[in-house]
């Protein structure tokens, strides 16, 4: 759990406030009008993307996740469903998650616990304990860390030849996400080779229509306000053309919420804290809800130094619902 372009805890805090306390209730005619948009893009994101393969099911894999949770909320199901079929996958954190509640606990005692919980959620998961990586560079300074975490990440990917990479989508606000893809591209670059990459979306889903975006306080939005905001912010209408890969996860679907509820610093409120802001906070619930459905989205893209030879999904409209 980290979010947009300042990382640091405050900016957290404040974040989480504006999603999930601030934000108020459209009015009725907004409702409507925000669930209209979102039926339409969700009959087009299915529509238009491609289940995935039974090849690349079963192809072992290497996560990247950059902060524990996001190995769940992103791609629990592609795991889960994975290791159902025996097929290895590796999950790599990038950072130790010690910023998500910075504010209300020390840092160091906040990464033990997430470093605790992540295993258990990768258990769920049926991740085996040996193929779990901590590159343990600190939440918010991923960026900044860059080289380091390229030294670090290098010889990880050098024993996932041949494996598919799950990898946050580059599109995504949170530096550390954003950050994240571009270390895995440089390690790639530099050791001349190409990974075939499912890119995951987890805060890509926090725009309009997904989450409400209105966030000035005891304001009533009209429909006219609800259509500027649309026109303003067109990044949800892109979603089926971005996300145009998809997988099946209502088997594991339990099995991906259980995996969640063992990030217990993300899922629910800790030490008897009022203000330790959750997960189910952000959004009123709306975007935590987008990231449970049964299917599961990507994009998929080559990695690396031929990332030029990227698999295109994009001539496949409709060719499979
Ligand atoms: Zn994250």
């Amino acid at each position: 759990m980290r979010r947009r372009k300042r990382d640091d805890g405050r900016d957290e805090g404040r974040r989480a406030a504006r999603c999930g306390v601030d934000r108020v209730s459209p009015s009725a005619a907004g409702v409507v009008i925000r669930d209209g948009l979102t039926d339409r893009i969700d009959r087009r994101l299915r529509a238009r993307s491609v289940p995935l393969t039974d090849e690349e099911l079963e192809r072992p894999a290497i996560v990247l996740a950059p902060h524990p949770d996001d190995e769940t909320l992103g791609c629990g199901g592609l795991i889960a469903r994975k290791r159902d079929r025996g097929i290895p996958v590796t999950v790599v954190f990038m950072t130790d998650g010690a910023q998500s509640h910075a504010n209300l606990v020390d840092a160091d005692e906040l990464a033990a616990r997430r470093r605790h919980e992540a295993a258990a959620a990768c258990a769920v998961l049926g991740v085996e304990p040996s193929a779990i990586n901590h590159l343990d560079i600190r939440d918010g300074a991923l960026s900044a860390s860059a080289a380091h975490a390229t030294e670090l990440l290098s010889p990880l990917l050098d024993t996932a030849r041949g494996h598919q990479l799950i990898v946050p989508h580059p599109d995504e606000s949170p530096l550390d996400h954003q950050a994240t893809f571009h270390i895995a591209d440089q390690a790639l670059k530099r050791s001349g080779d190409t990974m075939d990459a499912l890119l995951y979306p987890v805060w890509l889903w926090d725009q309009f229509p997904f989450t409400n975006p209105w966030s000035a306080p005891r304001a009533r939005h009209s429909s006219r306000s609800i259509l500027r905001i649309a026109a303003r912010d067109r990044l949800g209408w892109r979603i089926p053309s971005v996300l145009t890969r998809r997988i099946d996860v209502s088997s594991v679907l339990e099995r991906k919420r259980r995996a969640l509820e063992e990030h217990a610093t993300q899922m629910a409120r800790q030490d008897g804290r009022d203000d330790w802001l959750t997960l189910e906070d952000v959004a009123h619930g709306d975007w935590l809800a987008r990231l449970l459905q049964p299917d599961e989205y990507y994009q998929d893209r080559a990695v690396g130094a031929g990332r030029g030879s990227a698999m295109s999904t994009e001539s496949t409209e409709g060719a499979d619902r």
